[in-house]
């Protein structure tokens, strides 16, 4: 139908095109609860989804990637068939593609069965270096948009720039830290946070920490960080006085899964905070 709604007058040009504007959005509507519903069914594919929503995590954000992260199709689609649990592995191929596996035993360990999870969260052969990977290629999304944001590099750098990091940049607006072992007056466990900014105008120190864990530990890990480095935090404040000190944590799943406070705390970073929603998704 053309122009239903009249600009000038601001308004529909009769009730039936009213009528048929709100018929089609109600149509819209439905469609799309039938779909989540069929979704939601699914045995296998819609695991993850009702996973999201049962832990109380945010679909919107767990599913920003999709929206404003920029990748491929074909990226998106490979992150969404291994949040369905598509992943070849032996465990995938004897169970659901009916294959005859000998042993679905992890091929690299041997200790338990080759599920995806197993490989990106506890295979002893591969764990260590995958959660290292991923725990720093995301990490380094939000490091490197503080450093073009106080303008530490004159141009933005993609995130998966090749070659270490600096553990210390400076220029005259703030500091940043990048994995700092800090000395502190007395002896302390945790003193290596991920990432410390320090804003030398505001005089604001925000220590950032961040986690990559399986979904059913995302609540607690939250909390783990937190008191983690809580002696960190008072020594910090001993170490910069008449600065303030604020703890950052940043918790994203394995399989991307957020909740809805990694937004609140990413809006902490005052250069962050109008970009906050773009950042979680491209971590
Ligand atoms: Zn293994």
């Amino acid at each position: 139908m053309n122009s239903v709604f009249d600009s000038e007058r601001g308004d529909y040009n009769s009730v039936t095109e009213l009528e048929h504007v709100q018929q089609k959005a109600q149509i819209k509507a439905a469609e799309i609860t039938l779909l989540l519903r069929r979704h939601k069914d699914k045995p296998m594919h819609g695991v993850f989804f009702n996973n999201v929503g049962d832990l109380g995590l945010s679909k919107c954000l767990t599913f920003a990637f999709l929206r404003s992260s920029g990748l491929e199709s074909e990226t998106e689609g490979f992150i969404m068939a291994c949040q369905d649990g598509v992943f070849n592995t032996s465990v995938y191929r004897s169970r659901v593609m009916g294959i005859e596996v000998h042993d679905t035993r992890c091929r690299a360990c041997r200790e338990t069965p080759e599920t995806l999870m197993h490989l990106l969260l506890a295979c002893p052969a591969y764990a260590v270096l995958v959660c290292m990977h991923r725990h720093n290629a995301a990490l380094r999304v939000l490091y490197y948009y503080l450093r073009h944001s106080y303008d530490i590099d004159e141009t933005p750098v993609l995130p998966y720039a090749p070659g270490g990091i600096e553990f210390v940049v400076e220029n005259e607006k703030c500091r940043i830290y990048w994995n700092y072992p800090f000395t502190t007056l007395r002896l302390i466990q945790a003193n290596k946070p991920d990432v410390v900014l320090l804003e030398h105008q505001s005089k604001t120190i925000f220590v950032v920490e961040f986690s990559a864990p399986g979904d059913t530990n995302i609540v607690r890990k939250e909390e783990e960080k937190r008191i983690k480095y809580r002696d960190f935090l008072f020594e910090l404040r001993r170490l910069y006085p008449g600065h303030s000190v604020k703890k950052i944590v940043l918790i994203i799943g394995v399989l991307g899964e957020m909740m809805s406070s990694l937004l609140s705390n990413l809006e902490i970073i005052p250069a962050s905070r109008n970009k906050a929603e773009i950042l979680a998704a491209q971590m």
